[in-house]
């Protein structure tokens, strides 16, 4: 039989889970992208975006991190300003 402590750790990382937009923030990650010619290299710290595509190394930005913006929403600092943006905090 598991302690009580694990099953309290188990339903406390459920709730966690369905509160993530709220609860977790990425600092730092590396990524990989499957694109439609090849894969992509993608690296995230403190709201600075990389990837080894030839668009984000003469744009600052791609559809490649940009697809990462929209899969993570709040669990990131949006690229397009550096900080989040004011219509998804609510100021
Ligand atoms: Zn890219």
């Amino acid at each position: 039989m598991l302690p009580s402590s694990h099953i309290a750790d188990v339903e406390k990382s459920i709730r966690y889970a369905h509160e993530s937009d709220r609860r977790i923030v990425f600092t730092r990650f590396d990524a990989s992208l499957e694109g439609d010619h090849r894969d992509h290299a993608i690296s995230y710290d403190h709201g600075t975006w990389t990837c080894d595509c030839e668009g984000h190394e003469q744009n600052g930005t791609c559809s490649h991190t940009m697809t990462l913006e929209r899969v993570l929403r709040d669990m990131v600092q949006m690229e397009l300003v550096g900080e989040r943006v004011p219509a998804l905090t609510g100021a």
